[in-house]
């Protein structure tokens, strides 16, 4: 069949998308057939989409169905960025995609700031991914018999668990939670390298088998949304998920004044009037300004699954006025991340890793560093902004009488 006849079918509706590859010689030649579909439909042209460098064969593998082609985000770079870490220690230069203006040039203030100041100090609290699936027992009691049966038999399990992967580690199943004749395991997994979802999916999976042989439960689904995956929540704040991290920096008095053009004072009091207190009258679970800006920058450079700047959006930032020095920290208990598989691969990605030099394996936890680091350059860069904005609104305002 040739392309116009594919086509023709396509418009017909005797053709799904997802059949155009058994009727081509390649998935280059298949991605453009779609496209071309896609513009007839929509009377559009797609000429910017049909120009990129991926290796689709790959990309088609693993990374997309029924694909057109790619899009592009301008890529930026912030830096150098000085981090005293336990993993890496140095400067960097951070590769950021985004199309916000000023986002770049904000984190390359924060950037310079935190060099000024001598660096910033990066820790990785804990690492580790999670899966929830939700069961169902015939009652409570029950329910919590099952709880039981995970808890006595944890060492089996975990050895069921590691028998689908050489890199992952069931580490504990904990909390679980019953509700009426519902139970919520919260399987724990270390995963290296690897972001890791679909590796403990796999892994707790095959628990869930040799569960219904020994119980009397069910499972009603894979993930209950207790993982709690791709969705802001209480309990990847409170327990944490992916890397847990924390970065900190004490920045003197006259590098605040330089740099930042306001007072340590003056960033206090907008960091606990809008982050803290304003985040609360909202209900929010992000008591920060913007960490989802540097995450999905960061994210998209380096092949993350974009869906986990929801996660990554959590999180406290302090600011304490030290005798006119500015101590400041970002507190970021969710981020999952990666440096092995994934969007990792992606050509373009891999590119974004190698500007940080942390692809491959034994890369997850330095990035998780940088990653952490980024952020505090871009919220310090940020709240000292909103912090000199209101000392001339206040001088303008309250000094005036
Ligand atoms: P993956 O690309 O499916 O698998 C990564 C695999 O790489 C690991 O399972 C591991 O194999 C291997 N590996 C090689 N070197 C490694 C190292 N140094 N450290 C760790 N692993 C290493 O990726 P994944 O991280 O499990 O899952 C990420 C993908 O899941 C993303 O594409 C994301 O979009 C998607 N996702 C899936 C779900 C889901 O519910 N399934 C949910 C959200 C996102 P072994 O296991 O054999 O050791």
């Amino acid at each position: 069949m040739d392309k116009s006849q594919i086509i023709e079918k396509l418009l017909n509706g005797e053709m799904k998308l997802y059949q155009i590859e058994k009727y081509t010689d390649s998935i280059d030649e298949a991605v453009d057939v779609r496209r071309e579909f896609i513009e007839k439909y929509t009377s559009t042209s797609l000429e910017n989409v049909s120009h990129y460098t991926l290796d689709m064969d790959n990309v088609f593998k693993k990374n997309i169905e029924n694909p057109i082609g790619a899009i592009q985000l301008p890529l930026g770079v912030a830096g150098p960025l000085l981090i005293n870490g336990e993993e890496v220690n140095g400067e960097f230069y951070i590769p950021l995609a985004t199309s916000e203006g000023a986002l770049v040039a904000s984190i390359n203030r924060g950037c310079s700031t935190i060099k000024a100041s001598g660096g910033v100090n990066a820790r990785i609290i804990d690492d580790k991914m999670t899966r929830a699936p939700v069961i169902k027992a015939p009652s409570a009691v029950d329910a919590l018999n099952v709880k039981k049966w995970f808890e006595d038999n944890f060492k089996e399990l975990k050895e069921i668990a590691e028998s689908t992967t050489s890199h992952g580690k069931l580490l504990k199943i904990d909390p679980i939670f019953v509700v009426g004749d519902y139970i919520y395991p919260r399987f724990v997994y270390s995963t290296g390298d690897s972001m890791g979802m679909n590796m403990v999916t796999i892994a707790t999976e095959k628990v869930l088998n040799k569960m219904a042989e020994e119980t009397n439960a069910v499972h009603i689904a894979l993930s209950g949304n207790v993982c709690v995956d791709k969705k802001p929540a209480s309990i990847n704040m409170i327990e944490g998920r992916g890397k847990s991290l924390v970065a900190d920096i004490l920045i003197p008095k006259d590098v605040v004044e330089a740099k930042l053009k306001t007072t340590a004072a003056a960033i206090a009091e907008v960091n606990t009037a809008k982050n803290l207190l304003g985040s609360a009258v909202a209900g929010s679970m992000a008591y920060n300004a913007h960490y989802a800006n540097m995450i999905a920058a960061i994210f998209l450079a380096t092949g993350q699954d974009a869906a986990h700047v929801s996660e990554g959006s959590i999180g406290i930032t302090t600011a304490e006025d030290r005798d006119g020095d500015l101590y400041f920290s970002v507190n970021m208990p969710d981020v999952p991340i990666a440096t092995v598989g994934g969007g990792t691969s992606l050509a373009t990605a891999s590119e974004g890793l190698n500007i940080l030099g942390v692809k491959g394996d034994g890369g997850a936890r330095k990035f998780a560093e940088i990653v952490i680091s980024t952020v505090l350059a871009g919220e310090l860069s940020l709240l000292g902004a909103l912090a000199a904005g209101h000392l001339a609104r206040a001088h303008q305002q309250l000094a005036r009488g």
